[in-house]
Formats: C-alpha cells, sequence, structure tokens
C-alpha cells in the first residue's frame, strides 16, 4: 500500500494499492520496448527533452513545496530550494550531454582504439521520501540523456509526489515508456531486478534496503549503485567567528528536520575551542523553532512521521543513558505530531548506540579532540564514509586535514551540500558508485571498448 500521511496530524492523505507481480512485469516489458527508440534517438534531442523538464519543473515549483509540505513535512522554502536544485541537475545533464557521451580516443600500444558511452537498458530506480524530487532527478537525469528507459519504485509513503513526478515528464515530452512509476512494494523489488530487461540498479536509502537489493542484484548479476546513510564528521580547527560558524553548521545540520543522508552528524571540536563552540552551538540550537512548516517562525520541521520522531527521540534517550550529556531538545513537542524539538548531545562515548548509529533527526553531537590527530581518528572511526567537512580561517590547513578523512567527499568550510556538477557518494557502508557530475553518467553506461 502506497498512503500519505500528514505528519502534523497523522491523518491519511491519500492510499494507492500495490502492483499485482503481473502488472510489474507488464510495467517492465513497457520500458523494454521503449528502449530501442530512445537509445536511437540523438543525444541533442534527449538532452533537449531534459532542458523541458527543468523548465517544467521550475514552472511547478510552488506545487512540489506544497505537495512535499503535505505529504513529508517540508518546510515550503525547503522544498522550493529542492526544485531549484532539481531543474540544475536536468540542465547540467542537458548542456553536458555531447561532452559528456562523446568517444574518447585511447592511443594504445600497436594502435588505436575508443571508449564509446551506450545505453545499457531498462535501469530501475529505488528512491527514499527525504528529498522525494532531487533523489529521483539524480537518477533520472543522466539515464534519460544517455539513453535508458528507467522503473522507478518510490518510498511508499510519498505517492502523490511520486505521480506529479510523472505529470512533469509527461509534460515535457518524455515517452510514457521511458518511464514509468511503479507502485510495488519493498518485497516486490526483486522480482523487477530479476527481468532479463533490468540492467541496473540504484537504491538511495537505509543500509538495510541497500543489502537487500545489493543480494538480489547479485543473485540476477546486475550492476548496482548504492547510495545509502551517514554520520558526516565535521571538524572546527579553528574560527574567526565561533558563533557565526556555530549558526552556520546547526542551520545545515537541522534542515529537512535533519533528515539528511550527508548533513554534519558529527561535530569534532578541537580542544582549545571546544567550551566556547559547545556554548555556541546550544545558543544557535535554541534560536531554532520546530513547528508547521506552513507557519512563517517554523526553522525546523516535522520528522517524517510520528514513529521516527519517537525513534529518534528514543535514540536520545538512549545516548544520555548511556552517559551522554543532553543541553537542549530532544522531546515531542506534543502527542499527535511529529514535532521534535531540536537537541544537542555531547560527551558520546564510543562503544554506544549514539556513538555508533546514524541519527537521522534534528540532533546536533558534539565532540571534543585534543590535537587535529585525534580529530582524525575520531572522524575515521565509523562504518560510513559518505561526506565530511573541515572548517578553518586557513583553507590550506583544512584541505590537508579534509584530506585524511575516510569519506567519498569533503567540503572545506562548507557543511555537506550538493550540487549538479559535483559528483556525489560514499564509501565503506555509506555506498557504491557515484551519482551527479561526470561520473553520474557513467555508472550506467556501457563503457564500450572499440579497437581499429
Ligand atoms: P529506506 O527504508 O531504506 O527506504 C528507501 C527506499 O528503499 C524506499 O523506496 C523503500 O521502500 C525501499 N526499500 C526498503 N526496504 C527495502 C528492501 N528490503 N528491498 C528493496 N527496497 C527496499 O530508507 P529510509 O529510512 O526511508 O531513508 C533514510 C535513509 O536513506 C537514511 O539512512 C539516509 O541516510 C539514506 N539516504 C542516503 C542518501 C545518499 O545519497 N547517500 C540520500 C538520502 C537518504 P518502502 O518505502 O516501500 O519501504
Amino acid at each position: 500500500m502506497f498512503r500519505g500521511v500528514d505528519p502534523m496530524t497523522g491523518q491519511a492523505l491519500s492510499e494507492y494499492e500495490t502492483l499485482s507481480d503481473d502488472h510489474a512485469q507488464s510495467e517492465i516489458a513497457v520500458a523494454h520496448a521503449a528502449f530501442a527508440e530512445w537509445a536511437g534517438r540523438p543525444v541533442a534531442e534527449r538532452a533537449e527533452t531534459a532542458h523541458r523538464i527543468a523548465d517544467e519543473f521550475e514552472a511547478r515549483s510552488e506545487e512540489f513545496a506544497a505537495l512535499m509540505a503535505r505529504e513529508m513535512g517540508k518546510i515550503p522554502a525547503e522544498g522550493r530550494g529542492e526544485i531549484s536544485t532539481v531543474a540544475s541537475i536536468f540542465r547540467y545533464y542537458a548542456d553536458a550531454a555531447a561532452d559528456l557521451l562523446a568517444d574518447q580516443p585511447l592511443d594504445i600500444v600497436g594502435g588505436a582504439a575508443t571508449i564509446r558511452r551506450r545505453p545499457t537498458g531498462v535501469i530501475l530506480g529505488v528512491m527514499p521520501w527525504n528529498y522525494p524530487v532531487y533523489q529521483v532527478a539524480r537518477f533520472v537525469a543522466p539515464n534519460l540523456v544517455l539513453g535508458n528507459t528507467m522503473l522507478l519504485k518510490h518510498a511508499s509513503n510519498c505517492p502523490e509526489t511520486a505521480l506529479a513526478i510523472v505529470e512533469v515528464l509527461a509534460a515535457a515530452g518524455v515517452p510514457a515508456g521511458v518511464y514509468r512509476n511503479l507502485f510495488i512494494s519493498a518485497a516486490q523489488v526483486e522480482s523487477v531486478i530479476a527481468h532479463p530487461a533490468v540492467q541496473g540498479v540504484s537504491l538511495t536509502g537505509s543500509e538495510r534496503a541497500g543489502r537487500a537489493v545489493a543480494e538480489a542484484a547479485g543473485r540476477h548479476l546486475t550492476k548496482v549503485v548504492l547510495e545509502l546513510g551517514g554520520s558526516d564528521p565535521l571538524i572546527v580547527l579553528d574560527s574567526e567567528d565561533v558563533a557565526e560558524t556555530a549558526a552556520d553548521i546547526v542551520a545545515s545540520r537541522l534542515s529537512n528536520a535533519g533528515q539528511a543522508c550527508n548533513a554534519p552528524k558529527r561535530i569534532i571540536v578541537l580542544d582549545e575551542l571546544y567550551d566556547e563552540m559547545l556554548s555556541a552551538v546550544v545558543s544557535a540550537t535554541r534560536a531554532h523553532r520546530a513547528g508547521d512548516p506552513a507557519a512563517a517562525s517554523t526553522t525546523v520541521a516535522p520528522l517524517v512521521s510520528r514513529a521516527a520522531a519517537e525513534e529518534v527521540a528514543a535514540q536520545v534517550r538512549r545516548a544520555v543513558d548511556e552517559g551522554a550529556e543532553l543541553h537542549t531538545g530532544g522531546e515531542l513537542v506534543d502527542s499527535v505530531s511529529s514535532l521534535m524539538s531540536p537537541a544537542v548531545l555531547s560527551g558520546v562515548l564510543p562503544g554506544t548506540a549514539a556513538y555508533e548509529e546514524e541519527i537521522f533527526g534534528p540532533v546536533v553531537v558534539v565532540y571534543r579532540a585534543h590535537d587535529v590527530d585525534a580529530a582524525v581518528r575520531l572522524a575515521n572511526d565509523t562504518t560510513f564514509g559518505l561526506g565530511s567537512s573541515v572548517f578553518s580561517a586557513d583553507r590550506e590547513r583544512a584541505r590537508a586535514v579534509a584530506s585524511r578523512i575516510d569519506a567519498g567527499m569533503s567540503y572545506v568550510n562548507q557543511a555537506g551540500g550538493s550540487q549538479a556538477d559535483l559528483p556525489f557518494g560514499g564509501i565503506k557502508r555509506s555506498g557504491i558508485g557515484r551519482e551527479l557530475g561526470p561520473l553520474g553518467i557513467d555508472e550506467f553506461a556501457n563503457l564500450m571498448t572499440v579497437r581499429h
């Protein structure tokens, strides 16, 4: 069952039955039948379609912001920001398509060769609710211009957003078979991966779902891309304006109610700055307001569901039981909604759940490190490896430390982020492969060697 639920009231918004197995299989056949014609079009034509998609998303920005506010509680300003990023992703691949897909000559011993980028077929996307349009755009834009056709299994709690995406693509002139939205359950995903026409699967979501999809992909020898969880470290080496640095870090951590894979989830501060920074982080967090996404005073949205809010509040309580100090927040705001007051924890000890787990909600965790080596050790002491940040007034110093962190991405003086032309992805248990930028288009391409 696909079911939208208002996180402020717990009321059901819409419900859709899941497809039968037979129906799902017939959808794969539709996407497969569309492949040859779509792949055979000139790249410029597919790029033109991607431009129209960008225009269409921009024209419907308000509509999507309202939809995401209803279905997952996103603050409309954040929703408009998401749609603007979505448009930029389609524009990037539209503009870069000719270069990214051009034949690549190779000088080889005894002759010449070319690497040719060709589409491979039908690709399945399995996507989460937290950035329900942006995540889909990262998957669709490169595959669309490459010439693949796509099946999309969206999260079961954002059906209206999933259907609105279908409308945008249709309005932009994407042939119906090129993108099929499948209302299938997580349990049905393997039967789609098993179909011989399906040449790849890309999942963004939790480690648990990633393992399940990777296992299925392994059984059917299907290429897989995984964008999973993170517990990104952010190291503060020094700061010329502690209050401003703290405010920036806190705003990033609390954005989207803290439900971002690459939010700075562990703030690591050097000894000499620690007390001042912790106090500034607590003040900055107290200045935020959890509330109705529609209210102008709200800076922290509700979590996606009451269950999610209860789980994050329980993680905070567990951290305190295991020795951490709670400086502010961490409470459910009322008995109905999924609002939670933003929290700050410090003194989280190695070996405890809060140290090991991803906290997917509005919780800032601050750690103390004696020196730079200890900060790097702490940053790397995790099973995750998505993003990381290093802050310092001395950019060179920050860059040198950033390169010592085991992560797929590292940002200097910026708390994470994402942009169309910048590859995105993790190492360790944060995932396999890359999306966005020039690398994002190669994942489901046949990088064909032609010896001539
Ligand atoms: P989730 O439960 O893993 O859901 C994500 C998607 O996977 C949904 O479509 C879900 O379908 C599907 N799914 C769940 N279990 C599955 C299974 N066993 N087999 C096949 N598909 C399955 O993720 P979430 O908890 O909603 O999302 C939060 C997680 O995503 C966090 O860990 C976050 O860090 C991560 N994330 C990572 C990135 C990144 O780029 N690295 C970006 C955003 C989020 P149903 O809805 O039907 O269960």
